[in-house]
């Protein structure tokens, strides 16, 4: 039997990262069912809310799961947006009232201020006391005004180090070898790659 892994998000484009990363492996990928409640993200630290998603979703499934949370993190604003990156600017923000809202808090700000990072926690949920967790995280810079088309929430401001073009002026093939979220599937994927998983069935 194949072994079955679901995915925790109800985000189309992050689900086909995780789908496009797992090809080839020895699992059956799956997605959370549309009728799936959303869990609200209550933790303090990408991490909490990584795991209370995959907690939560193998509670329901039975099945494994992964989950993620990540946001952008500027030090000098206490470490916002953070865990609310994506409610930064109130409940049902556009991503372009994301990055009015930051670049504005932030106008006055000199070269030094404007360092940030983006972080990942993704959580593989194995049962229900056991689960495997991955960290990614980039580093860079907060423009002045936004620059590109691609990507989405925070791309058009942020410049990662040793760059001059900001996420948004990427492609997904340039952004994700250096990426936050793709460092973090990597080191999933080499941890499930070194692992034989297998589905047991009643039997044993
Ligand atoms: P999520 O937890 O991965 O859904 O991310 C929460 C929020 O963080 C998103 O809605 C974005 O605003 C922001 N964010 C996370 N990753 C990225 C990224 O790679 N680029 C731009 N914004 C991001």
């Amino acid at each position: 039997m194949t072994p079955v892994l679901y995915v925790a998000t109800k985000n189309d484009g992050k689900r086909r990262e995780i789908e496009h990363l797992l090809a080839g492996t020895s699992y059956e990928v799956r997605s959370l069912p549309r009728e799936y409640p959303d869990i609200p993200e209550t933790g303090s630290t990408f991490h909490a809310n990584a795991l209370l998603k995959a907690q939560a979703a193998y509670t329901a499934l039975g099945f494994p799961v992964i989950a993620d949370d990540s946001g952008l993190v500027v030090p000098s604003l206490g470490g916002a947006p953070g865990v609310l990156s994506a409610r930064y600017a109130g409940e049902n923000a556009t991503p372009a009232m994301l990055v009015q809202k930051l670049l504005a808090v932030m106008q006055d700000f000199g070269d030094a201020k404007r360092s940030a990072h983006f972080r990942t926690s993704l959580v593989l949920m194995l049962s229900s006391t056991m689960y495997a967790s991955f960290d990614g995280i980039v580093y860079g810079r907060i423009i002045t005004a936004p620059k590109g088309t691609n990507g989405f929430g925070y791309d058009p401001v942020f410049v990662p180090n040793g760059h001059t073009a900001t996420f948004a002026e990427m492609t997904l093939e340039t952004k994700n070898p250096m990426s936050h979220r793709g460092m973090a599937m990597r080191k999933l994927k080499s941890f499930l790659q070194h692992l034989t998983l297998s589905a047991a069935t009643p039997s044993g």
